[in-house]
């Protein structure tokens, strides 16, 4: 399946009976075939929403391993650092919110919060607006960039830009999720957690028009065919 079959034309998908319905009367169409996860509920990789399904392409117990890996990583080489720790809102949050419990070390958490999704769209627009900037002054500290994934590289490309110009004393890259097959920027991060498939990715923080960041594991959205 393409990513363009993922766009959605009207009166054919999610996106559309988001838009002629109210949200709790999706939300019970939802309930009742039970496809809508909650924590105990084990069977959602074949679970489907409207007329897509998820398919697990990384369990729960796999991310919480690699969130402690790279736990283990940041603090082997920050250790005596007192890192900022920068969440690019909103997708980090789940994935900082793990990896600050997972770290041995005292470290400090700012955020900012970028956009380049308008609504409903599973491409990145390309063009990057800071929501919220840096509320304190990073100059001179050791940061390190949290992102929940870098898919084309040009949020982060414009991250790190926004960074150095800032002058502080190192900056560096931890990103969960990588989907280097997309890569447009020539971008990298020194802390990789999981290396995923092309595909538009929901759960463990990522959304689809708000959906599924809940979700404790990572699920590819895809459509019936
Ligand atoms: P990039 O600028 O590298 O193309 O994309 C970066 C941002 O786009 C990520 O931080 C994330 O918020 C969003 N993104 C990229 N790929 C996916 C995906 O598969 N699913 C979701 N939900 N968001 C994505
Ligand atoms: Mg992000």
């Amino acid at each position: 399946m393409s990513r363009r079959s993922l766009s959605f034309r009207r009166g054919t998908g999610t996106a559309d009976l988001l838009t002629r319905f109210r949200r709790p009367l999706v939300d019970a169409r939802i309930r009742k075939y039970n496809v809508f996860p909650r924590p105990q509920i084990r069977k959602e990789s074949q679970g489907y929403v409207g007329e897509m399904r998820l398919e697990t392409v990384f369990t729960a117990a796999d991310i919480q391993a690699a969130v402690a890996r790279l736990a283990r990583e940041i603090e082997r080489d920050y250790r005596d650092k007192n890192p900022i720790l920068l969440g690019v809102l909103k997708g980090c949050f789940v994935f900082m919110a793990d990896l600050v419990r997972a770290l041995n070390m005292p470290v400090e958490i700012e955020f900012i919060s970028l956009s380049s999704y308008g609504p409903r769209r599973t491409q990145s627009t390309g063009r990057i607006e800071v929501v919220q900037g840096l509320r304190k002054p990073v100059r001179a500290r050791h940061v390190l960039v949290v992102e929940d994934i870098i898919d084309t590289g040009v949020t982060l490309d414009f991250t790190l830009h926004y960074l150095r110009r800032r002058r502080p004393a190192s900056v560096r890259v931890c990103a969960l999720f990588d989907k280097t097959s997309r890569r447009k920027v020539p971008v990298s991060a020194d802390y990789v957690g999981l290396t995923v498939p092309d595909c538009f990715l929901v759960g463990y923080g990522l959304d689809f028009d708000e959906r599924f960041r809940h979700l404790p594991g990572l699920y590819c959205l895809k459509e019936d065919d």
